[in-house]
């Protein structure tokens, strides 16, 4: 609805079921699509009540943060985005993904992240490529974090972390975004006009060209080091998979650090 608000040419009826129109509440747990996912879970009778309240969508997943387990809420949050990643699929790649694996995709989110975050943790090879999306509020959105081969050069690191970040961004479709990178370097090589024919100069001229097809008033911005320490903590989860991670929730070793910033 947001996007069409702003003329983003998106169909107005729900591309899951082909009818009504797409509300968040429609697409999320009234869509006969998205209710047989929940009917897959395990969270199906909880959501059926909340529903079933008459409420509207951001009141139902409050209400269900509330009343789910710590681990029953995580998967919750999985699979909202598994959902919505389902609509993106079917409205931008015209791909249909089963709704068992609607499921499936929200599952192996949540257990990968749980496996990096339990991983043993090994500061020699950590890269700074944690990602993390805070509202205008500075409340989590959603965080992010890949890892890259332990070995390559420092600021090459950080440029890929830009452009994986830039790459994310879009994907989400979240309209305009401050970027906040900690790597003064980065941030000026993105900014100047000058050519730089390295490994380095070629990882920014794709981020320029993203940054300028797909984002309108966003920015990339430095911060010191400290005032980015959410990132820093969500590459040093990644350190030990080589796998995306993508976080829902706050994951508890950034918690502190997000409460922090907020306050
Ligand atoms: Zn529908």
């Amino acid at each position: 609805m947001r996007l069409r608000e702003k003329r983003v040419n998106c169909p107005p009826h729900c591309v899951l079921c082909n009818s009504a129109d797409e509300d968040s509440l429609h697409l999320f747990f009234n869509c006969p699509s998205s209710s047989n996912v929940w009917n897959l879970s395990n969270l199906s009778n909880d959501v059926k009540i909340a529903v079933t309240q008459g409420l509207n969508s951001n009141a139902v997943i409050f209400h269900l943060l509330q009343v789910l387990s710590a681990e029953e809420s995580a998967l919750f949050a999985t699979i909202l985005w598994s959902i919505w990643k389902q609509r993106n699929n079917k409205i931008w790649n015209d791909v249909t993904d089963a709704q068992n694996f609607v499921l499936e995709r929200a599952s192996s989110l949540l257990y990968e992240w749980n496996a990096a975050r339990n991983a043993r943790l090994n500061n020699n090879v950590v890269n700074r490529d944690g990602i993390c999306i805070r509202d205008d509020e500075g409340a989590f959105v959603i965080a992010r974090t890949k890892c890259l081969t332990p070995k390559c050069d420092v600021h090459i690191g950080e440029a890929l972390g830009l452009l994986t970040a830039l790459q994310w961004v879009h994907e989400l479709q979240l309209g305009p975004i401050e970027f906040e990178l900690d790597s003064k370097k980065v941030v000026d090589s993105f900014g100047a006009n000058r050519h730089d024919s390295t490994e380095f100069g070629a990882i920014i001229n794709d981020c320029k060209t993203l940054f300028n097809h797909f984002y309108e008033n966003s920015s990339v911005e430095f911060v010191r080091r400290q005032a980015n320490g959410t990132a820093h903590e969500l590459a040093k989860a990644a350190t030990l998979s080589t796998n995306f991670h993508i976080l829902v929730t706050p994951p508890h070793c950034i918690e502190h650090i997000l409460i922090n910033d907020m306050l």
